[in-house]
């Protein structure tokens, strides 16, 4: 598989490996910051500019904006339970991108979300391959986890900023009591 890619980013250091890996696989990436799930408007600005910051090094020059439509999100996630919260917020930022992706001609996306080692990556891939199927687009699923490693060090030699918690006020929560 090679081609234009859409790629939704939780952040930019979670961005950092997947990007090498797709590019060394020859697919032309596109950005996509869609991520309403992340508490405070700070919090959600300083993340933001990070991947700014990432994008203007490293391109895409372009960055395909989501809006930051968090009273949706709480309307929407209502688990108490960690898994289930967590998926039906990859649901709500997936079926998003799903949907970016075919408004904009790109034929598959894909997502940091598969990156990180502290999410559910069955969960992210059974609600990417949903969202692909509703849209008419491919998802495409790598574990990026491998590079867990190296995606801290080229984030680091980056000066990212690299925030503490994942994002919603539940995660804050976790992270800090
Ligand atoms: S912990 Fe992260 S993935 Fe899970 S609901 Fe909160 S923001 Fe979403």
């Amino acid at each position: 598989m090679s081609g234009e890619i859409l790629i939704h980013t939780c952040c930019a250091p979670c961005l950092c490996y997947p990007a090498k890996c797709l590019r060394k696989k020859n697919f032309e990436l596109s950005v996509y910051w869609y991520n309403p799930n992340i508490h405070g408007w700070r919090e959600y600005n300083k993340r933001r500019m990070a991947l700014g910051f990432y994008l203007a090094k490293n391109g895409p020059a372009d960055i395909i904006e989501g809006s930051y439509d968090f009273k949706e999100w709480m309307k929407k996630i209502n688990s108490n339970k960690k898994k289930d919260r967590c998926r039906m917020c990859y649901r709500l930022r997936l079926k998003e991108t799903a949907q970016k992706a075919a408004e904009s001609g790109i034929s598959a996306f894909t997502t940091t979300l598969l990156y990180s080692k502290y999410q559910y990556f069955d969960s992210v891939v059974e609600e990417g391959q949903k969202a692909a199927c509703e849209a008419g687009v491919v998802f495409y699923a790598e574990d990026f986890r491998k590079g867990w490693k190296e995606g801290i060090s080229l984030s680091k030699a980056e000066n990212l900023y690299r925030q503490e918690y994942c994002g919603c006020v539940y995660s804050e929560y976790e992270r800090y009591s």
